[in-house]
């Protein structure tokens, strides 16, 4: 069972009694920047010139320096930049890395796949939200938490797994539980999730069917409905009970085609595929070419993310969810919402 912390194990005066700098104002970054402030923590943001998350947090009553300048105010150095970025901007705040600082994240890529090599002498840790940034605000703000993970890489001072609670704390985790991990297993993990299921497995699913159905003659607009929009239902059905009670909700037709169709689609060939991707994150291979993907103009990410755009499921839904205003509608070009 995984070590969990809850809000009697952690003390929050330990980062009370800190200057904490959010490194980066986007979907984390905001929201722990706002949630350690409102937590009594002593907060800036670290941010580069000409940076569009500056406004948003001066407006949020937040003060906004370089990020050299932060980090050398800081005693604790939260990195929440994206994470191809972070080496780069981690040239920034090492100069101000002195002698028992701490330096966090929120995914161990960069510490797993060593782009980024701290100095011996400070503690490295992790908090990393279960959670998109926007809802780790909101819950807070609703007085609850999302669940979070947490991870000691170094421990130079001693008080590195409390001071990490403490950060956990502030940001309103330790609410609703803060599972104890390592970089390795939160980043491995982290990587063959998204890949694997939620969004390389999810997405392929999605497509392989409504090619299925169209090839077959049958109107987009069903195969949209049925393999893309009803995902999401199911989804809420068992992130609120589990596979059992999406089954239990569903008819028993639906129930029955479940049990016998999932394994004549996700077959002992898929789980052989699963842990083909799992190697390829265990001995760097998918980080080597990722960075390599970054480093050399991310000209085949862009083509990629352009022909999947263009993927005919693609057409139809934005056609469809014009009249479901009830979704809020979101309309990307480009890979940037338009609205
Ligand atoms: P993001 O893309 O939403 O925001 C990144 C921010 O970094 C931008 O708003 C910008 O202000 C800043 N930035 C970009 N380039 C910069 C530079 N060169 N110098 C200084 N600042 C720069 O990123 P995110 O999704 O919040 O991800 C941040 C970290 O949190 C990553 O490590 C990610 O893996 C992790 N994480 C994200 C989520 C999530 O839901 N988005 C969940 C858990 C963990
Ligand atoms: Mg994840
Ligand atoms: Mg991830
Ligand atoms: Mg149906
Ligand atoms: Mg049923
Ligand atoms: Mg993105």
């Amino acid at each position: 069972m995984a070590k969990t912390y809850h809000d009697a194990d952690a003390d929050l005066s330990l980062i009370q009694a800190k200057k904490v700098a959010i490194i980066g104002y986007g979907s984390q970054g905001h929201a722990h920047a706002l949630n350690l402030k409102d937590s009594g923590v002593d907060v800036k943001v670290g941010l580069r010139e000409g940076s569009k998350g500056a406004e948003k947090a001066k407006a949020s009553g937040l003060e906004v320096l370089s990020v050299a300048d932060a980090a050398a105010w800081a005693d604790t150095i939260m990195v929440l930049v994206p994470d191809q970025t972070a080496a780069k901007v981690y040239k920034e705040i090492e100069p101000g890395l002195k002698t028992g600082k701490t330096l966090m994240f929120a995914h161990g890529f960069n510490i797993r796949f060593r782009t980024i090599t701290p100095p011996a002498d400070i503690d490295v840790s992790l908090v990393a939200p279960k959670s998109p940034g926007h809802r780790v605000r909101e819950v807070f703000t609703e007085g609850g938490g999302v669940p979070a993970l947490v991870a000691v890489e170094q421990d130079a001072t001693g008080n590195a797994l409390k001071n990490a609670l403490s950060y956990a704390k502030g940001i309103g985790c330790t609410r609703a539980g803060v599972l104890e991990t390592t970089f390795t297993e939160e980043t491995e993990t982290d990587l063959f999730g998204e890949q694997a299921v939620l969004c390389g497995g999810t997405s392929a699913l999605v497509k392989a069917g409504f090619e299925t159905l169209v090839e077959a003659g049958y109107q987009p607009e069903l195969a949209y409905f049925e393999v893309l929009h009803e995902l999401k239902l199911i989804v809420d059905l068992m992130y609120r009970g589990g596979l059992e009670y999406m089954r239990h909700s569903i008819s028993d037709t639906a129930e029955w085609g479940d049990y016998v169709a999932g394994p004549r689609i996700v077959t002992a060939d898929v789980k052989k595929a699963m842990k083909g991707l799992l190697n390829d994150i265990q001995d760097g291979t998918f980080a080597k070419k990722f960075i390599e993907e970054n480093e050399t103009g991310r000209h085949e990410f862009a083509r990629i993310r352009k022909e999947e755009a263009a993927h005919p499921i693609e057409k139809v839904g934005a056609d469809l969810r014009k009249a479901m205003p009830f979704l809020d509608p979101v309309v990307v070009k480009d890979g940037n919402v338009v609205k």
